[in-house]
């Protein structure tokens, strides 16, 4: 058995290992998998891994620390139900995502929503849910209390503070300057003193500030700040803040030269900096929500290579996988330059004949490509071709109506 780290040149950090040149995943050869599955395209995202990874966090993070799943990451409800054995709360971004964790053992008070835009339907279900609910609005709070007297429900609500920092070498900023998101900083006292007059059973505050940072000494600047941010405006709070929640941001490792984030750094700057924390905030939970860190590394998506494609001097393998099951990986989910995701043969790991070859998908748009001359063991037809890191931001990411081919299985192994 080797590690699939010593043999590649991606930036893979896989736990997969490697057996007869074939990748394993949840304990059996790919290809028995793809078998068991009925075909390809689909999704594996491994249990086991899930559990190591939340076991990682626990042992470099203060035990104080509370870590919520940020589900829109992969919601798939089998992942969300197994998560929910291992985490202290799951984040939601919309009603559909929240009758997935209700349907969890999780227990409601552990449940937030967040995200702009909350209609009063979809309010008043969360109210009735008895879930926290992390403001975007002033707006909004007037809304949810509203909801709340005609409910004759206290509803819980945070606020979802727009810092007035961002955070450094975020992959994307989604806090600081002017944003969509949360409640400008500034803002927050007075909305704090409205808030004591209305029937809200105030819970605390929410910070988000970005997404895949890999740079542990900005994250661990975010959370300073944050933990400042969230001690200043608890003067202003109606009540003690029981909840600080920090965000998370934790990135991972998709290209070459990106390195895993250092997580015993930002857990030991964590243990620095909760006793001042809890005195100020002697009733706060603090609380740390991640999406893509928890998931990502656990999944791959497989494909198969129908056919190989000359084009003047270039190999195109052509599979039944693509932008519409797997957009992120094509590099059009927001990215600013197309990289390739670490990519291999899943059945022929490590051949000697090796081949340099574009990776594309049944769509008519050069947009859909998902290794762009990328060095692999030489493929034939019926390979299997794996796209690593693919457990967070896959399918639901993606536009899978988009020309209309069946939408890829997914699988918990
Ligand atoms: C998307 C999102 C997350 C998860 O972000 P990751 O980068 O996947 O960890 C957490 N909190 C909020 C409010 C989000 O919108």
């Amino acid at each position: 058995m080797i590690d699939v780290r010593q043999k590649s040149k991606h930036a893979v950090s896989t736990q997969f290992p490697v057996i007869n040149n074939c990748l394993q995943i949840g304990g059996m050869p790919l290809t028995r998998l793809t078998q068991r599955v009925g075909g390809t395209p689909f999704y594996a995202y491994d249990r086991q891994g899930i559990s190591e990874r939340i076991a990682l966090l626990r042992k470099h993070l203060p035990e104080e620390i509370h870590l919520h799943y940020a589900m829109k990451a992969n919601p798939m409800p089998a992942i969300v139900q197994h998560m929910a054995n291992l985490v202290d709360g799951i984040d939601v971004a919309s009603v559909g995502e929240m009758g997935v964790a209700l349907d969890t053992i999780m227990q409601s008070e552990r449940i937030s929503f967040a995200g702009p835009g909350k209609n009063a339907k979809e309010l008043s279900s969360a109210i009735a849910a008895n879930i926290v609910l992390n403001m975007e609005s002033e707006q909004e709070m007037e809304l949810i209390a509203q909801l709340g007297n005609k409910l004759k429900i206290r509803p819980n609500v945070a606020i979802r503070v727009n810092p007035d920092f961002e955070l450094k070498s975020s992959g994307m900023k989604m806090g600081g300057g002017a944003k969509q998101f949360g409640v400008d900083a500034e803002c927050v006292p007075l909305m704090l003193k409205r808030l004591g007059n209305l029937k809200l059973n105030f819970v605390g505050f929410h910070v988000f500030s970005g997404s895949q940072n890999l740079n542990a000494d900005a994250i661990k600047e975010a959370h300073e700040k944050t933990f400042q941010l969230g001690i200043e405006l608890s003067q202003d709070a109606p009540s003690p803040v029981k909840m600080l929640n920090i965000g998370g941001g934790f990135g991972v490792p998709y290209f070459p030269g990106e390195k895993p984030l250092n997580i015993a750094a930002i857990g030991n700057h964590l243990k620095h900096l909760l006793p001042d924390v809890k005195r100020a905030l002697p009733e706060a939970q603090i609380v740390l929500e991640l999406g893509r860190y928890m998931v990502a590394e656990a999944g791959i998506y497989v494909c198969r290579v129908l056919e190989r494609k000359y084009s003047r001097g270039q190999v195109f393998l052509v599979t039944d996988g693509g932008l519409h099951h797997h957009l992120a990986a094509t590099g059009n989910l927001g990215q600013i330059i197309r990289k390739n995701y670490p990519i291999m043969i899943g059945n022929k790991v490590n051949n000697c004949e090796k081949e340099t070859v574009s990776i594309v998908g049944p769509l008519c748009t050069p947009l859909d490509l998902l290794g762009d001359s990328v060095e692999l063991s030489k493929a034939e037809v019926g390979d299997l071709v794996v796209i690593m890191q693919s457990g967070a931001y896959g399918r639901t990411a993606s536009p899978t109506a988009f020309l209309g081919h069946p939408l890829p299985v997914e699988v918990l192994v």
